[in-house]
């Protein structure tokens, strides 16, 4: 083995095209998933407060975004709905006539070459806040389970390419791919929010949502900040349920469990950079603290090196027109 002075690592640390070429982790635009609400009405263009440059839409004007998005080469959104009413039974969430269903049928009708992936959970058509249905504040898993496959089921009738749980409820993978097959939607993939986390960063993404719960909160089902074996068999059942892509969030924190995820599946592996990741990001940029460019580069990076394949981020635009600058 050399030793210094034969062995110098800094020999390929000092001409900027050596750097380049021995760079082991690079973003791509394929790696984007861009999330976007759509809510009713039309010509509605709302900011998000607590998350700069993040809109909700009315469906037209979430088509025009969709065309942009896709003109800047970024491959997939997800969509969240934030629907007309809300009741307890979260109906809206499975309504053919629903938020989410109209969203899908007019970009698919007009937007070309963009991936439409749907958040499936029932929280931000509840009027309760919650992921499913209650009784008394117990959220009943198995009715909530078979609530959850109706909803995937009239994303995909509505024409969404994937659909993507995120209510952490026991056996809704499996739930979800029997609806979705049963009607002949055998190639529809299903990408699971697999290890989903009852995390604080979250805040920012309930303003866009509107979807805070009105009592308690998401502990009964999200898991516990402190665990990573139990995120290895939350993981370990959904691929076994039929997941096709398993999902980490949120992604920054819990770059350990990216890795741990990857090492032990070889699965195509997502990471969520969840609201709170990116509003923190652009506070500071917005206040000089950082260079936002340069930490929104590197947090993304930190997510892919640690074993993601495809990273859910607000800042999808802007890496896309990032990659666009410097790859001129
Ligand atoms: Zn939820």
């Amino acid at each position: 083995m050399a030793i210094y002075p034969n062995k110098r690592l800094r020999r390929l640390r000092y001409n900027p095209i050596v750097r380049d070429m021995i760079r082991e982790t690079e973003l791509s635009k394929n790696d984007l998933i861009y999330p976007m609400f759509v809510v009713p009405g039309t010509n509605v263009k709302n900011p998000v407060k607590s998350m700069p440059g993040i809109f909700q839409f009315s469906v037209d004007k979430l088509v025009k975004e969709c065309k942009e998005v896709a003109s800047l080469g970024i491959p997939a959104v997800i969509l969240f709905g934030i629907p007309e009413h809300k009741d307890e039974q979260g109906s809206d969430a499975y309504d053919p006539n629903g938020i989410v269903q109209k969203a899908i049928r007019a970009i698919k009708a007009e937007v070309k070459n963009l991936l439409v992936i749907t958040d499936v959970c029932m929280c931000e058509y509840t009027s309760h806040g919650h992921c499913g249905i209650l009784l008394g504040e117990e959220i009943l898993n198995d009715e909530t389970v078979s609530l959850l496959a109706k909803e995937a089921l009239s994303h995909v009738e509505a024409g969404a390419d994937m659909v993507a749980p995120s209510d952490m409820m026991d056996g809704r993978v499996l739930a979800i791919r029997k609806a979705l097959d049963y009607k002949g939607y055998t190639k529809i993939p299903i990408m699971s929010y697999s290890a989903k986390y009852s995390s604080g960063y979250y805040g920012p993404f309930r303003d866009a949502a509107e979807s805070s719960p009105a009592f308690g909160d998401r502990r009964s089902h999200q898991m516990d900040i402190g665990n990573g074996d139990e995120a290895i068999r939350e993981v370990e059942s959904d691929i076994e349920e039929g997941a096709d892509i398993v999902m980490v969030k949120p992604a920054g924190p819990y770059l350990d469990i990216i890795r741990r995820v990857k090492d032990k599946f070889g699965m195509p592996t997502a990471a969520y950079q969840v609201s709170g990741e990116f509003s923190m990001i652009k506070a500071a940029g917005q206040n000089d603290w950082i260079d936002e460019e340069r930490v929104m580069i590197e947090a993304l990076i930190a997510i892919k090196r640690a074993g993601a394949d495809m990273i859910l981020t607000y800042f999808a635009k802007d890496v896309a027109r990032y990659l666009d600058k410097v790859r001129k």
